[in-house]
């Protein structure tokens, strides 16, 4: 039998990034918070560079998200921000490579956490989508912080109670899900699905297993 000399010891988690990573839309998005904000200065509000981060920090929905932001928005347009969020939720599916992935990252007994930048609406995705996996869930809408703060990866440290270099982070957003995990000492790994031109790419979440098993990189 051949050893592995290769072989690095197993990761105590891998957290995945969700929308692009192990989600995808089923329709053209909406962008609904663009609407919002878009009525917003209609109304006499100017857009601030920390909008996107209110809506993506408070733990409500429509209303709430306006009181964040400091504006009233007319009850239809919260009504047609509403019903699209639901038409986007209910076009939403799993890529093809999560199932078999997370199935086998658990059968290795390897924790498995999810972490997203989203609107508080937008989290029945996880009941909707991946209830049958244990996981640990880091969303910025609980949290209070957003990727790439260091916060948000130091609450999965915690949760996890892992040392960094334990950490697996995978993600299709450059910023979010590899350069901030890295800046906090996590391993990780950029999903480009459309194909990899750099050595710390991957183009598909199968390749998560390839590199546990040793390739290094
Ligand atoms: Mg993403």
């Amino acid at each position: 039998m051949a050893t592995n000399q290769q072989t690095k010891s197993p990761p105590c988690a891998v957290i995945f990034d969700l929308f692009g990573t192990l989600i995808k839309f089923g329709v053209q998005q909406h962008h609904p918070f663009r609407q919002l904000l878009k009525w917003a200065r209609e109304n006499g509000r100017q857009v601030l560079l920390v909008d996107a981060r209110t809506v993506m920090t408070i733990n409500g929905g429509i209303d709430a998200i306006g009181d964040g932001l400091g504006i009233k928005p007319p009850r239809e347009l919260v009504q047609r921000i509403e019903s699209e969020i639901e038409d986007e939720l209910s076009s939403l599916s799993l890529f093809d490579d999560v199932i078999p992935t997370l199935n086998a990252l658990q059968t290795r007994g390897i924790k498995i956490g999810v972490c997203s930048n989203l609107a508080q609406p937008y989290g029945a995705v996880i009941g909707r989508l991946l209830v049958n996996f244990d996981l640990e869930v880091f969303l910025s809408y609980e949290l209070g912080t957003i990727k790439p703060e260091a916060q948000i990866y130091e609450s999965i440290l915690n949760r996890f109670n892992c040392d960094p270099e334990h950490c697996l982070f995978i993600g299709d957003t450059f910023e979010a899900d590899y350069a901030g995990p890295i800046a906090v000492g996590m391993n990780a790994l950029h999903l480009t699905r459309s194909g990899v031109s750099q050595h710390y790419q991957i183009s598909s979440l199968v390749d998560v297993l390839a590199y546990l098993d040793g390739d290094n990189r």
